[in-house]
């Protein structure tokens, strides 16, 4: 199937099914004329450190602007207790959500993990195929991309323009239940058509790779020095990976962070795009205890860029220890 990102556009403008949300309701801040004049530029970020072997660099895609009214539970009262003393804003019950993708270079491999929007979702998105590039690598340099789930901010720039594979030398390794949800024409069939956005984009992403798409299934070795861990919920295959470095261990765990401001504190609020808010919130909490238990080196898609730090406990909930920018391990 090869569709034009036009098409894929027009497939977004839906509003969310029960569990399937659309993009849309993510505002990137540019959707009007007159934002666009106004929007700032796009900041061309990325941040490398090394852990043993591992070079690892975070790459900027964007931000979106996350509308409060979209968090399972939000509790203005509280937000202001949890935010009180930070830097975190809410302004006209909108937060700035980052989104990150993870350049990997270890062995011979040149692995990005996930792969940002493209142009899916406006100007203030898109920047990781520049912040790649500023960091010295092309999209024909990555030997592999790795997956965390089909959501289009995180498999958006795995296509170009015109539907073809960004990364032309590149596997893509993706779980396979993750992969057959998106691909499942039973359920496609009973989304409206309206709301398709997410499946087409999915199946258009992956498409280009169809000779080179690697699937696994729950804990595995997906490649050399990386291992896949299950985390359902967000989406049914939603999973992170375990990168092991010969020093400490990273988990680059996706999606199970939305907001550093807010869920380390509130681990018990979803978001609309969680499918299955329950085994999010039951994949979050074991895993933030486990992280926070074994001293996990952590890092996410949407932690604060770059995102490395660690997770402790504070009372029956979370907080986030974020290395700082210029650190040394
Ligand atoms: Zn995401």
């Amino acid at each position: 199937m090869t569709l034009s990102r036009r098409s894929l556009l027009s497939g977004l403008a839906a509003v969310p099914v029960a569990g399937l949300a659309s993009p849309t309701i993510l505002r990137a801040a540019s959707h009007s004329a007159a934002e666009t004049a106004a929007a700032p530029t796009l900041p061309v970020a990325y941040h490398s450190f090394q852990i043993g072997s591992a070079k690892i660099t975070a790459l900027l895609d964007g931000h979106f602007l996350l509308n409060t009214g979209q968090i399972n539970g939000f509790d203005q009262v509280q937000a202001d207790a949890t935010l009180e003393g930070s830097f975190y804003r809410i302004k006209d019950s909108e937060m700035s959500l980052p989104v990150n993708g993870y350049l990997v270079e270890q062995g011979g491999a040149v692995t990005l993990i996930d792969a940002g929007t493209a142009d899916l979702f406006g100007p203030i998105l898109g920047g990781l195929e520049a912040a790649l590039r500023a960091a010295g690598k092309t999209p024909e340099e990555i030997t592999t991309v790795v997956v965390t789930h089909l959501h289009p901010d995180h498999i958006g720039g795995l296509i170009a323009g015109d539907g073809t594979a960004r990364f032309p030398n590149a596997e893509i390794i993706v779980g396979q239940g993750e992969y057959d949800f998106w691909h499942d024409d039973a359920v496609y069939a009973g989304v409206p058509q309206e709301n398709r956005g997410f499946f087409d984009i999915a199946r258009a992403s992956v498409a280009p790779y169809a000779d080179r798409l690697k699937m696994f299934e729950g804990e595995a070795d997906v490649m050399t020095g990386l291992r896949s861990v299950p985390l359902p919920g967000h989406t049914p295959g939603h999973c992170g990976f375990m990168l092991e470095t010969g020093a400490a261990p990273l988990l680059i765990w996706g999606d199970l962070i939305h907001s550093t401001a807010l869920q380390f504190a509130r681990p018990n609020w979803t978001l609309a795009f969680d499918m299955d808010p329950e085994q999010t919130v039951n994949s979050r909490t074991r895993m933030l205890d486990r992280a926070a238990s074994e001293g996990l080196l952590v890092t996410g898609m949407h932690l604060d860029f770059p995102g490395l730090g660690r997770v402790e406990r504070d009372g029956d909930a979370y907080a986030f220890d974020q290395a700082p920018w210029q650190f040394s391990l």
